[in-house]
């Protein structure tokens, strides 16, 4: 099957007189004839459901639809795309070590990792995404256990270079673990260009529709674990609160990464997504492909049109021939990148809040990647605690707008900016 007809079709198929559409199985709990048979399922010996906090077969379905588009072997749902990026990392690195990653991510990552993270003892080390490969080199321990970047950075649009980074995260043993968010399955797929793991925050363009959050982990299967099986303890040596079984040996290379998050971390942690909101990203990724190209072809129109506007002092978008990241996206994103475009209006801070009161169509939102249009001011909202000069450093301009174009026409689009921007006074 090609990637559209995945997005229909993959995850689900009934049998003869069974629900078209996925099932929502609103269930915590599952019910057995013995406790043998339910003791089976606590020791990974027989495969099945016994308790919602850990695995639900609604979100199973819709995970396999993922895992599907993004060409893996087994992949998870997550409460959150926090939830994925954290157990991503979790379920490999722990207290007393290290991971690289790229510095232009997502803030809540940045947080999760810098702060949160830290605490729990793990060290990262940020990269530029444009670093070369020997800064890149420089970056690893002896105790480094995965590099992570954003194929798409939300909110500085970079763009990763995925194979400079899996093959320095090989050359030193670790996977690589990207965040497909932005770029989503339909325009790039990380493992085909040497990516381990991807993660997803469904909340974005997955579900589209601002309705469910959620995310999503899914493993390329090609990481082999057991090749360092001291730099992986945890997937090469016996877990003792499964009586002693060893992931890689029981579930295989493509297995043993997911059911290791699973069996520990969502049974400790518990970060599982609802199946209602699992039916509702379903809806969504029914969609996906037809809404990207969309969402891709206003985004290009609208960086266009900025770019040639007297009132807009910079624009970002990776689709334009003289963004920095352009090259990179004809490599990596040939088809599109995504609908979301960064700019300035000159006049700088006060121009923005101007700009943004003004437009009609396109409402101020914390969240971008939505079928309606939806903008934010960064400095004002996310970043709102930061001066001038810390806005900087953080490559955010107290000018800057992030503008996440929909899949409405692109001339209204592009007719509510103009006539936001008429009304700014410079
Ligand atoms: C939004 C986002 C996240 C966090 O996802 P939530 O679903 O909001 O928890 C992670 N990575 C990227 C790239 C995002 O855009």
């Amino acid at each position: 099957m090609r990637i559209d007809t995945k997005c229909v079709q993959s995850g689900y198929t009934p049998k003869n007189g069974e629900p078209r559409e996925i099932p929502i199985i609103q269930s915590t709990t599952f019910k057995y004839d013995t406790s043998e048979d339910m003791g089976k399922l606590f020791d990974l010996e027989a495969s099945g459901y016994f308790y919602t906090r850990l695995q639900n077969p609604t979100n199973d379905m819709v995970a396999a639809k993922i895992c599907d588009l993004e060409g893996g072997t087994a992949a998870m749902l997550t409460s959150s795309g926090q939830a994925a990026n954290f157990f991503a990392v979790f379920n490999i690195a722990t207290c007393g070590d290290h991971v690289v990653s790229s510095s232009s991510i997502y803030g809540g990552t940045y947080n999760l990792f810098a702060v949160t993270m830290k605490k729990m003892g793990i060290d990262f080390t940020f990269v530029s995404p444009d670093c070369t490969e020997e800064e890149l080199e420089a970056a690893f321990r002896p105790n480094t256990k995965a590099v992570f970047g954003e194929t798409i950075a939300n909110p500085a649009l970079t763009v990763l270079d995925i194979e400079m980074f899996a093959n320095a995260a090989h050359r030193h043993g670790v996977p690589l673990i990207v965040d497909n968010t932005f770029a989503t399955p339909i325009n790039c797929r990380p493992f085909e260009w040497g990516a381990d793991i991807v993660t997803h925050s469904t909340t974005k363009y997955m579900d589209g529709h601002g309705a469910a959050v959620g995310g999503c982990i899914v493993d390329s299967g090609k990481f082999d674990w057991s090749r360092y099986p001291e730099k992986f303890p945890g997937l090469c040596t016996p877990d003792e609160s499964y009586h002693g079984i060893v992931y890689v040996e029981k579930f295989g290379v493509g297995g043993a990464f997911i059911t290791k998050a699973t069996s520990q971390l969502m049974r400790d942690f518990g970060s599982i997504q609802a199946p209602q909101n699992a039916f509702l990203l379903n809806l969504g990724l029914e969609s996906l492909h037809v809404r990207v190209r969309k969402h891709c072809e206003n985004g290009q129109a609208v960086a266009e049109f900025l770019k040639g506007h007297e009132k807009i002092s910079w624009v970002k978008y990776c689709g334009l021939p003289d963004d920095p990241y352009y090259a990179r996206a004809q490599k990596y994103l040939p088809n599109g990148s995504c609908g979301v475009v960064s700019f300035g209006v000159k006049g700088g801070r006060k121009a923005a809040e101007q700009f943004m009161k003004n437009l009609r169509l396109a409402a101020i939102e914390t969240h971008v990647a939505d079928a309606r249009s939806c903008c934010l001011h960064p400095a004002n909202a996310t970043h709102r605690q930061m001066n001038d000069e810390e806005l900087m450093a953080a490559g955010v301009s107290p000018d800057m707008v992030r503008f996440s174009c929909g899949i409405e026409d692109k001339e209204d689009l592009i007719a509510d900016i103009a006539q936001a921007l008429e009304k700014v006074e410079i």
